[in-house]
């Protein structure tokens, strides 16, 4: 694993519009912080409305013709993105490494499936029919038109290739607006698709603040559709903003994902998988599993297994791949999880594991230390609100029926788990569960199923033929 060069400073000054690296109009300049130590490793200049509308106009001109390729000059586009990523997955792990503290091992992870998206994106176009024709009526499936993708900073490649690969597919041309924290993964992420030598225009990268790009990309008439990810409250102003200019919106936002264990789990499995699903990239994941339900009359033996099994979560530096948990991505972040922790303790949750504070021999960085409470109500501010950070909460329940209405009982709906030594049960749990993904025994994943929440997660749904879905429009046309 390579390490970006310690004492160089990176400075980034460009976006890249029209098929071009364009010095920024914007001139606010922000350090980029590496989580590990606080250090800064780069400097970033931020784009300003000018450049949010400079790269608008270059997508509003290429989808002109873009816009009426056909599936096959698509096709070939995606090969050659995910061609393009492909060759630099080493490096876009390492800059995830580095510039957000994702452990190694999960950040080539999320680095990989960023490129597999555009493969899949690749077979779901071929199998989506964009004609259907009965009697004197033709319906086509067309793009929506220029896309604002706005992404969040824990997975930015992946988001990034994620919503491209979809829009893409579904013939629109984008203003890319990622989170400001991962500036340096995006350059590089930019210099992949520069290898790709696209068609001008198509694909445009504003690196910025949410209130200033992203606000220029909601509000501007000639964005036609927004796909977002990120945090409840900014999702409802998008949502509330875009009404303005009737913005199609997909808005994949927050979490409090249930784990069920059903009692007749076989623990030495479901406690690993279990805690493996709440501190998946360092609890900074929408998806994690952070309220773990366990039947009553197991509880001790497995608050036990717990104990036990949390000396595997080891804290360290990220780049290290026996590494599990590693620092929160800001100060920020760092205090949010710091903050819910005391919150708990006051609310009179159970400390099975760590607590407050750094943990031993980490005083530099944003390093916490991995949290399981025991005794939560589910009423408790630590289980209803999305901490996004590794802080578990056991919640015990006396019945099946119990264990699936507390799992409901959420304003959030994105992710669910299901533990169970019986196939049948878990199914029949599974179903009745009121999120967007359901797995069982263990987290999988599978690029053509859809992802996208119930509830307060959001609209609309990515992956596959969802995704793209999700960009288009249909037409039809009678004749009389
Ligand atoms: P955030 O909402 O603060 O920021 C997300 C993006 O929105 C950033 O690029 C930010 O610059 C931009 N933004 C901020 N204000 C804006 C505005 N007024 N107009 C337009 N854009 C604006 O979220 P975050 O802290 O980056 O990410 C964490 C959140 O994302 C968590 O809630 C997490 O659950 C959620 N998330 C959801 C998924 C999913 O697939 N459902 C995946 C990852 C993260």
């Amino acid at each position: 694993m390579k390490t970006l060069q310690r004492d160089k400073i990176k400075t980034i000054t460009a976006h890249y519009i029209d098929g071009a690296f364009v010095e920024s109009h914007g001139q606010e300049v922000m350090d980029i912080i590496r989580p590990t130590d606080g250090q800064v490793i780069g400097r970033v200049k931020l784009g300003d409305e000018e450049d949010t509308r400079r790269a608008i106009g270059a997508a509003k001109r290429a989808f002109a013709t873009f816009g009426r390729t056909t599936k096959e000059e698509r096709l070939k586009i995606l090969r050659k993105l995910h061609q393009a990523v492909s060759a630099r997955i080493d490096d876009l792990t390492t800059v995830m490494v580095e510039e957000y503290g994702g452990v190694v091992q999960f950040a080539r992870l999320i680095v990989e499936s960023g490129a597999t998206a555009f493969l899949a994106a690749e077979k779901a176009l071929e199998e989506l029919p964009m004609t259907q024709r009965w009697g004197k009526t033709t319906v086509t499936l067309e793009p929506v038109g220029v896309a604002g993708l706005i992404t969040a900073w824990n997975a930015n490649a992946l988001f990034i290739c994620l919503k491209l690969a979809s829009a893409v597919a579904a013939g629109c041309t984008v203003v890319i607006k990622p989170s400001e924290l991962s500036s340096l993964q995006t350059q590089m992420m930019i210099e992949c698709l520069n290898a790709v030598e696209l068609p001008k225009g198509i694909c445009n990268v504003v690196i910025g603040r949410g209130d200033v790009v992203g606000a220029e990309l909601v509000r501007n008439p000639d964005v036609n559709k927004i796909s977002f990810t990120g945090s409840v409250a900014v999702g409802e102003r998008i949502m509330r903003d875009g009404a303005a200019t009737m913005k199609r919106v997909t808005l994949e936002l927050g979490g409090k994902s249930p784990t069920i264990l059903l009692d007749d789990a076989a623990l030495d499995q479901a406690i690993p998988s279990a805690l493996q699903m709440a501190f998946l990239n360092s609890g900074q994941a929408c998806a994690a599993g952070t309220r773990l339900l366990v039947p009553k009359s197991r509880l001790d033996e497995i608050k036990r297994g717990i104990s036990d099994a949390m000396r595997s979560f080891t804290v360290g530096d990220p780049a290290d791949a026996k590494t599990v948990i590693g620092p929160m991505v800001s100060q920020k972040q760092y205090e949010r999880v710091q903050s819910y922790i005391r919150k708990g303790i006051e609310e009179g949750a159970e400390v099975v594991a760590g607590g407050e504070g750094h943990p031993e021999g980490f005083d530099v960085g944003y390093f916490v230390k991995p949290t399981v409470f025991a005794n939560v109500k589910n009423d408790m501010t630590i289980a209803e609100e999305e901490i996004f950070g590794p802080v578990l909460c056991v919640i015990a329940y006396d019945s099946e029926d119990e264990a699936i209405r507390i799992a409901n009982d959420s304003k959030y709906g994105l992710h669910a788990s299901v533990l169970s030594t019986d196939l049948q049960r878990a199914r029949r749990v599974a179903s009745q569960i009121r999120a967007g993904r359901v797995v069982i025994n263990g987290m999988t994943d599978d690029p053509q199923a859809p992802w996208g929440g119930f509830k307060y997660s959001g609209v609309g749904r990515e992956y596959g033929r969802y995704g793209i879905e999700a960009f288009l429009e249909p037409r039809a046309i009678l004749e009389a």
